[in-house]
């Protein structure tokens, strides 16, 4: 699979997940990693605020994931919610998870924060995956993205 990340990042990868936890890559995007799990920006989708979280090992399975993942995995949502919340004091939050064959399992939360227009958090993805590539183009819209991102670095930092 080989992509263009949000920051003009050459990927070339049998798994996206993987890469996005490799420390050396998308560093721009990453906002914290633990042993077990990363967080980063969307690396396609250039939405402020939206985050990916993916273990640190390549997972494909929700049930695969250890009783330690899946602890930390509940502690970090709900961080997410508090800096979401703080950030761009914004109740409405969508969540999902993407769990395919072989793939490497991931989470995504999306804050509702009415800097694009999005009907309702079932849509959310189909809205940003048409306005994509307006989004990384958008000079205003990437400085949104990498303010959310410092902001992000800044709540997880103190954690
Ligand atoms: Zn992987």
């Amino acid at each position: 699979m080989k992509f263009t990340t949000i920051f003009n990042e050459e990927i070339d990868t049998p798994c996206a997940g993987c890469v996005v936890a490799d420390s050396t890559k998308f560093r721009e995007g990453r906002i914290y990693q633990s042993k077990l799990w990363d967080l980063s920006q969307d690396f396609e989708i250039a939405y402020p605020g939206m985050i990916v979280l993916s273990p640190m090992r390549h997972v494909s399975n929700y049930m695969d994931l250890s009783e330690d993942e899946l602890n930390e995995l509940k502690i970090l949502t709900c961080h997410c919610k508090i800096a979401i919340k703080k950030i761009f004091h914004c109740e409405k939050i969508a969540y999902m998870f993407y769990e395919k064959p072989d793939g490497h399992i991931h989470f995504i939360i999306i804050p509702l924060h009415g800097l694009i227009e999005i009907k309702d958090k079932y849509s959310v993805l189909g809205e940003l995956m048409v306005k994509a590539n307006n989004l990384r183009t958008d000079k205003e819209n990437m400085v949104r993205v990498s303010q959310a991102i410092d902001d992000y670095r800044e709540y997880f930092i103190n954690i």
